[in-house]
């Protein structure tokens, strides 16, 4: 992906940007995923805490994963969107909705994660698929 990558909400309250390099890409097609976005998966990539700049009020959701970890799925509350989300399990990192993104088209999703929980309607890119 690009050096630096900026985003925000539908509304442009909340501003990101940053210059680190992206970890990993993908897609999830968990349910939480799935009721966050309201459609059949998140396209999401991970970026370093301490690497990105966030502007604007940013409200989180908290929850739990699978793994018992807390987590937290942030959403500007203005317009609604969701934008980050993050984990007690790996809190040095975050995990950025794709299409926040100001160039979408820069996202290259890496890998599939929640495979199992895909819907017929949204079924994984084979391209993407991953055997953990
Ligand atoms: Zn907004
Ligand atoms: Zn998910």
């Amino acid at each position: 992906m690009a050096a630096r990558l900026t985003g925000g909400c539908t509304c442009g309250a909340v501003r990101y940007e940053t210059d680190a390099d992206v970890e990993f890409s993908f897609n999830c097609h968990c349910r939480k995923c799935q009721r966050a976005t309201g459609t059949g998966h998140a396209s999401a990539f991970a970026l370093p805490v301490d690497a990105v700049k966030i502007t604007g009020e940013i409200r989180e959701y908290k929850g739990s994963s699978d793994a018992g970890a807390d987590t937290y799925s942030g959403f500007c509350p203005t317009c609604g969107a969701p934008l980050i989300s993050r984990t007690d399990r790996f809190p040095e990192r975050l995990y950025f909705h794709a299409a926040t993104l100001d160039d979408p088209s820069v996202f290259q999703p890496g890998f599939v994660v929640f495979a199992e929980h895909a819907q017929p309607w949204d079924p994984p890119a084979p391209e993407n698929k991953r055997e953990d």
